[in-house]
């Protein structure tokens, strides 16, 4: 690399960059990837046993390698990914948290794993007691009264939850037809709403980033089943005014919904149950040990104040002659919103975490999460605009208002990031802070490394101003630098196909 893309930076980089080609390319024909004893029984013929028209001779064009050039071909692909082993992953509102190692080996446990769910009762003991042990421990995290495992993630549990509150409405002869959502408020939130069939009406945010209490007493009319409420919200700061909000969507009839994906902020240190939220969901896989962000399963439990236990899905664990058992006699639940009762593992890994920490300890990670991301606010305040000041939670949130005045946008800030070896905060959200730069360090980083984040910013910012060109063609240190977001979304080439040779 060049003196000038190269200069002031202390970070390690770890990735090679050597070219790697298609699977296909490197095929050569007959080679293989492994070998096979000879067959000691009668074979069998394919088209006898599958049928003629089920078996194909050729697969055209399969790649065809040794051993050891598949092994190399997806090792060297795996360096290709930034992840959380290799360095601070600062998404902000997605949480990219550490989750220790040790919970994978818990949730591999033999009995555990291998628990099928039509296994009787009386052989899933141990992994129904491991349910009822997570539920209690939600239940006093969180301050509610009951908990739901079984949505499989964020955005589900929010689809239960306002499907439970519909239900509670109901009941009560009349499921209103409003829901009230912050504008500062995660996507997923108006979304889920319409998913439920209300319509989302929108409440400003003050000067201070936080509900508009004067607002909220006229929209409140007797049309709102509920509001959702992000907490805290998306631009890191706790919603001070859930208490009066609270107050007065409870005295309209009305229910709070608490967001609670980002309960990590929250754990050990306030209740929602104790602020006056009726419903809320909780990301297992944000706070609570699984990983997030490789596509595979998540869990989002809900937890809900007692008036809308009779509604939870169904079945609920219950206890009989001294055994759990599942009991589907709920008349009144809006039924299963998941197969069997969730996803175990996810729900295996967050209870190893919980218990290993203890109240005292899930408090200090707490702590430690605010900390960090309070860290981070203090030394780029001088730097980048700050529009919200108030102190901030587990994640800060900066404008590119001065560097946009020399044309270079938060997204060319989060390209540039990448030269110095670090994955991109959050771009662009949320949308009430124009050109935002959303960063969440989590509770492992350490100042070391907090450090080295914040002087690589600090150096852009320092870049903008004296050579914005080598930010705006920025990463430069890359295989592929800036690429076609908006063809690579709406016209995926994902198939190879044969082309002349
Ligand atoms: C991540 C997130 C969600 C959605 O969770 P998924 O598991 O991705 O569906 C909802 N709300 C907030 C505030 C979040 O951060």
């Amino acid at each position: 690399m060049n003196e000038t893309t190269q200069s002031g930076i202390k970070k390690v980089r770890s990735h090679l960059t050597q070219n790697e080609s298609l699977l296909f390319e490197i095929s050569s024909p007959g080679k293989k990837a492994y070998q096979l004893p000879e067959l000691d029984v009668p074979a069998v013929d394919p088209e006898q046993a599958l049928g003629a028209g089920h078996v194909r001779s050729e697969i055209q064009h399969f790649p065809e390698v040794s051993e050891v050039e598949a092994i190399r071909h997806f090792t060297r692909l795996s360096t290709y990914n930034y992840a959380i082993d290799l360095g601070l992953y600062p998404l902000g509102s997605c949480t990219m948290k550490y989750n220790p190692r040790i919970n994978e080996v818990a949730a591999r446990t033999e009995g555990l794993a291998w628990a099928h769910p039509y296994q009787p009762d009386a052989l899933s003991q141990g992994a129904m007691e491991v349910v009822a042990a997570l539920e209690a421990a939600l239940i006093e995290i969180t301050g509610m009264d009951a908990v739901t495992l079984q949505p499989a993630a964020g955005a589900h549990g929010e689809w239960t939850g306002i499907m439970l509150v519909r239900a509670l409405l109901e009941s009560r002869g009349n499921a209103r037809k409003k829901i009230l959502v912050p504008d500062s408020a995660h996507g997923t939130n108006p979304a889920t709403a319409a998913m439920c069939g209300y319509t989302v009406e929108n409440v400003a945010s003050t000067s201070r980033g936080l509900i508009d209490l004067a607002a909220l007493e006229k929209q409140a009319t007797e049309d709102v089943a509920a509001m959702m409420i992000t907490n805290p919200n998306t631009v890191g700061v706790f919603e001070e005014n859930i208490v009066k909000a609270a107050e007065i969507l409870h005295a309209r009839g009305a229910l709070v919904y608490m967001d609670g994906a980002n309960m990590n902020a929250l754990v050990g240190i306030a209740r929602p149950g104790d602020f006056g939220v009726d419903v809320m969901h909780i990301n297992l896989h944000k706070t609570f040990s699984t990983p997030h962000g490789g596509g595979g399963p998540g869990a989002g439990p809900v937890a809900v104040q007692k008036d809308l236990i009779p509604f939870l899905p169904t079945p609920r664990l219950a206890r009989r002659d001294n055994q759990w058992t599942w009991n589907y006699d709920l008349p009144q639940t809006i039924g299963k919103v998941r197969a069997f009762y969730g996803n175990f593992g996810v729900l295996v890994r967050a209870l190893a975490y919980i218990l290993a920490h203890g109240g005292p300890g899930l408090r200090n990670a707490t702590m430690d999460a605010i900390l960090n991301a309070n860290y981070i606010r203090k030394f780029l305040e001088p730097h980048y605009e700050l529009p919200y000041t108030s102190p901030c939670m587990h994640e800060c949130v900066f404008s590119d208002d001065r560097q946009a005045a020399k044309g270079v946008k938060t997204g060319d800030i989060a390209k540039r990031l990448i030269d110095y070896g670090f994955h991109p905060y959050t771009v662009s959200f949320p949308l009430i802070v124009h050109g935002a730069l959303m960063i969440e360090p989590t509770e492992t980083e350490s100042k070391r490394e907090l450090d080295l984040f914040i002087d690589a910013l600090i150096s852009i910012a320092g870049e903008v101003d004296s050579n914005p060109e080598l930010v705006l063609k920025a990463p430069h240190m890359t295989r592929t630098s800036r690429v076609d977001e908006v063809t690579a979304a709406r016209k995926p080439i994902v198939r190879w196909q044969p082309g002349p040779a």
